[in-house]
This record gives C-alpha cells, structure tokens and sequence, in this order.
C-alpha cells in the first residue's frame, strides 16, 4: 500500500481546499409572482408552477398577526380623524 512520504504542510492543505467551493445556483424570476426561485420547480412563495397553483398557502400564524396591526392602526386613524373633525 502507498505511504505518504511526509505529512501534508497546513499551506499545501489549504492551497488545495481554496478550491473546494459551493456554486451559486441558476435562479430565475417566477412568472406569478416575481420571486427570485429555482428553475423547473413549485414556487416556494406562491405555490405556482407553470401558471396553476400547485400548493395553497393558509394565511395563519406570521402572516396573520401584521393583518391585525393594521386594523388597530386603521381604527386608531379613525379616531384621530373623528377628534379632528370635533
Ligand atoms: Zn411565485
């Protein structure tokens, strides 16, 4: 069995490991929506794939709550409105 001679130096492993990288990915912009997703697949953000909808997203849980700030700012407004207007 082949030995190695000497131990690698910490340089040469890591000369050799500067080209160990990940690529970045193709992405491309869905048509739907105009997200930035990966080609040939369900859009994460919409859950359209070539102009249907392939996964129905349920509005609960952090999509929810901002919907509810904005009715309280809306009846905060009203009100100030309503004290202007007196
Ligand atoms: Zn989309």
């Amino acid at each position: 069995m082949a030995v190695p001679q000497r131990r690698t130096s910490k340089a040469r492993k890591r000369l050799r490991r500067t080209h160990f990288k990940l690529s970045a990915k193709g992405l491309v912009a869905c048509p739907h929506c105009g997200e930035m997703i990966q080609p040939h697949k369900v859009c994460p953000f919409c859950g359209y794939y070539n102009g249907k909808p392939i996964v129905v997203k349920k509005n609960k849980g952090a999509n929810a709550a901002p919907a509810k700030t904005d009715k309280k700012a809306n009846k905060k407004d009203e009100k100030k409105t309503d004290e202007k207007k007196k």
